[in-house]
């Protein structure tokens, strides 16, 4: 990936992104079992203390592997594409088995229920990253919403509304790498007498971390920091912080 210094205050971010205590470790966003070999370059990293880059590790695993199952329909490992996931669930009879457990076959359709606290921390924390990293921003607090859905069971117009860059009206923090990411873009629009008129707008990009494997986006919307995820193409999540 192609990463932007960040100019922002370091003072904005002190020890760990996730706690807020001291620092002694640094991580990846996301962490890379969310992503496929090769890795891209320059993962964005950040700070975190080793008690909560611990603590993730089973949850984000979990995460990762329910993701990928729900997509391929099946925990048969010959019929799973992720090899990290393979090799999560060839590691972990226990998680494999939580998975089976939570399955609902009925004539028709094959359900997966989801462990959500547990899908739940780990968007809240893959979010932090992001917002830590893409804004110089520390969201600690219980987040002031939180969704996640199947992009594909969305509607058009939802799709294109979550999946759109977006136009800014307010800047981030000077200097973040946010702010440094933004691009301007120059439109044609017509007016009531069909006079063609360039605008400048100033649009604010999804990030691809690994084409339909990760991606995401974060804004500031009015009072609210937005983060916006789509993790293997399909499991869309959206956390919002009141900043
Ligand atoms: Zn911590």
């Amino acid at each position: 990936m192609e990463q932007v210094k960040s100019y922002a205050d370091s003072r904005l971010l002190n020890g760990c992104i996730y706690c807020g205590g001291p620092a002694n470790t640094r991580e990846h966003v996301p962490s890379k079992v969310f992503l496929d070999k090769p890795y891209p370059e320059n993962l964005p990293i950040v700070n975190a203390c080793l008690e909560c880059n611990n603590g993730f590790s089973s949850d984000e695993e979990y995460a990762a592997t329910f993701i990928e199952v729900v997509s391929s329909g099946t925990l048969d490992t010959s019929k799973i594409k992720r090899e990290r996931v393979i090799e999560i669930l060839e590691r972990t009879p226990s998680l494999k088995s939580r998975i089976q457990h939570s399955i609902i076959r009925n004539s028709s359709t094959t359900t997966f229920n989801m462990e959500v606290e547990r899908i739940k921390r780990i968007i809240i924390k893959l979010a932090q990253g992001h917002v830590a990293f893409e804004l110089s921003e520390q969201c600690e607090d219980t987040p002031y919403s939180i969704w996640w859905g199947d992009i594909n069971k969305m509607t058009e117009e939802e799709k294109k509304d979550f999946a759109s860059d977006t136009i800014v009206d307010i800047l981030s923090e000077i200097g973040s790498r946010h702010s440094r990411k933004l691009m301007i873009v120059e439109t044609l629009l017509k007016d009531v007498n069909d006079n063609i008129k360039k605008v400048e707008m100033i649009v604010n990009p999804w990030i691809e971390v690994q084409e339909n494997r990760y991606e995401y986006i974060t804004d500031i919307v009015g009072h609210f920091i937005r983060v916006k995820l789509l993790i293997g193409g399909y499991f869309a999540c959206q956390v919002v912080w009141s900043s």
